[in-house]
């Protein structure tokens, strides 16, 4: 299918509004991420006008919310409308937990919330077996809902919004930030980036472009079963795609179309392209005549942890979601990242204001085992691999994944798992491809391949 053809199917199913998000974030992919408008510092004397200004209202209205609770004032500042969904989310019942304790949403809103409840889930990769998992991205969240509700909190806590407010500059001095946007400027104490992968500090080395949405009359899925990562061919164009599909509704299937990529690599209009290849292959992964009720898409971003992180200019400025990465490299879950971390990050910037102090850079708390994790992520992204090479470095991970047990293949999936099981992890998967070790050093470098194997080795040990 051409790229023409392809948007104009995700324009007739979603609407102008989706697609001028779609070349939104198709104009700002990878190296051409803006940069914001340079401004003057505010002065010394500037009095801030609100404690915390959050730039983009998405999924971390999460922690607009909670710093709401905890007294903070907040103004949110979003190009489209804040709190809508353009995705669906999946997670386990153990990371919803703390929408309900942060009282975003009752246990009976929750219920409502979970769309779909699978028994189990699989990886399988091109013919290979599936490798079964329980416990883990086994809840399919009605993205739309929740956000709505996170605003309707938001206000009902006195977060003030602005919509179709387009932030386009924000400068720092010791004691506050000046946050310019299409309709005026906010000065406050503390600045929140949550423009996701549009963020101008969003610097992480690796990007996922996904596409898709909820597909309704495909046939060969079960409701019960989440396929959380499924190939369905080699390397082709330069690049290993991989298919999700994620029961939602009754007959409604969320089917995505990844890959891992260099955010340096990634020209513009890759979402689009990217399109044209899910609806040209879909065939591929499953069968029927699937007609995409609601696209949804994005580019994620990742950080291997090989190279320096996203970092924000000022203290003042402090870098959330998307736009600071700190979820997995590997899974690129950003919504149980943010599910985990948005009540320790909107409690590290409030007893900061408390403190009349700037918050520390780092609110998201780090989980260990993503500095293991980012470099097999950039390994595939490196683009070092050929045919079917990663697809068969895959089968026998997730083959060692079953063999050790379901609790280490779960604690890997959301982000738990310990240094001394990924060693064990790594060793007995590379017994099965002992290809692996070239592999690493030409896709990372002998230089980042002896870091990181050194680091994972102290951290095995405990050092
Ligand atoms: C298709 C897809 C499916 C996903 N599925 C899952 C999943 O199943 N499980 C999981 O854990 N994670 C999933 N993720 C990842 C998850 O959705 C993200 O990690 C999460 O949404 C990040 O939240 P955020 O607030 O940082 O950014 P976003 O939710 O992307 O929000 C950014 C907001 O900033 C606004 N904005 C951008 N620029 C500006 C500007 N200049 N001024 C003002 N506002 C601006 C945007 O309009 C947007 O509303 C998925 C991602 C995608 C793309």
């Amino acid at each position: 299918m051409s790229v023409d053809r392809a948007l104009a199917v995700v324009r007739e199913r979603g609407g102008d509004e989706l697609a001028e998000r779609l070349s939104f974030l198709d104009a700002r992919a990878g190296a051409s991420r803006r940069v914001d408008d340079v401004l003057a510092a505010p002065d010394a004397d500037a009095r801030p006008e609100v404690d915390v200004v959050m730039a983009g209202g998405g999924l971390s209205l999460l922690v607009a919310a909670e710093l709401a609770r905890l007294g903070v004032s907040v103004v949110v500042l979003e190009r489209a409308r804040a709190g809508v969904a353009h995705r669906e989310w999946n997670a386990s019942d153990r990371e919803l937990r703390p929408l309900v304790e942060a009282g975003i949403v009752s246990e009976a809103e929750l219920e409502r919330l979970v769309v779909a409840r699978y028994d189990d889930g699989f990886c399988a990769f091109h013919g290979g077996p599936a490798r079964h998992v329980r416990g883990v991205l086994d809840r399919a969240v009605d993205a739309g809902p929740l956000l709505a509700r996170a605003r309707a909190v938001c206000e009902e806590r006195g977060v003030r919004f602005l919509d179709g407010a387009e932030v386009t500059g924000a400068a720092a001095s010791e004691h506050a930030v000046r946050v310019a946007h299409r309709g005026g400027e906010v000065l406050a104490r503390v600045m929140i980036d949550a423009r996701g992968a549009s963020s101008p500090w969003a610097s992480a080395d690796l990007v996922c472009p996904t596409v898709g949405g909820v597909m309704r009359g495909l046939r060969g899925w079960d409701p019960r079963v989440g396929e959380i990562l499924v190939t369905t061919e080699g390397i082709e164009d330069g690049v290993q795609h991989v298919w999700e599909g994620f029961p939602g509704r009754p007959g409604a299937l969320t089917v995505y179309l990844f890959y891992y990529a260099r955010a340096s690599a990634v020209p513009p209009g890759a979402l689009a392209r990217l399109y044209a290849r899910f609806f040209e292959t879909l065939p591929t992964y499953k069968e029927g005549e699937g007609a995409l009720e609601r696209p949804t898409f994005g580019y994620i971003p990742g950080w291997s942890r090989l190279v320096p992180g996203p970092a924000s200019p000022s203290p003042r400025i402090v870098l959330v979601g998307d736009a600071a990465a700190r979820h997995s490299p590997l899974t690129f879950c950003g919504f149980g990242s943010m599910l985990r971390s948005f009540r320790p990050a909107a409690a590290s910037i409030a007893s900061a204001i408390d403190a009349k102090r700037a918050p520390s850079r780092d609110v998201v708390p780090e989980e260990p085992v993503h500095a293991f994790t980012g470099a097999l992520a950039r390994l595939m992204a490196s683009g070092a691999m050929r045919g079917e090479a990663l697809n068969a470095l895959l089968d026998a991970a997730f083959a060692t994944l079953e063999e050790i047990g379901q609790e280490t293949y779960a604690d890997l999936l959301a982000d738990r798992m310990s240094a001394q099981d990924f060693m064990s992890f790594l060793l007995r998967t590379s017994a099965k491809q002992p290809s692996v070790y070239a592999h690493v050093l030409h896709g990372l470098g002998p230089l980042a391949s002896a870091r990181w194997g050194l680091r994972v080795a102290m951290r095995a040990r405990g050092a």
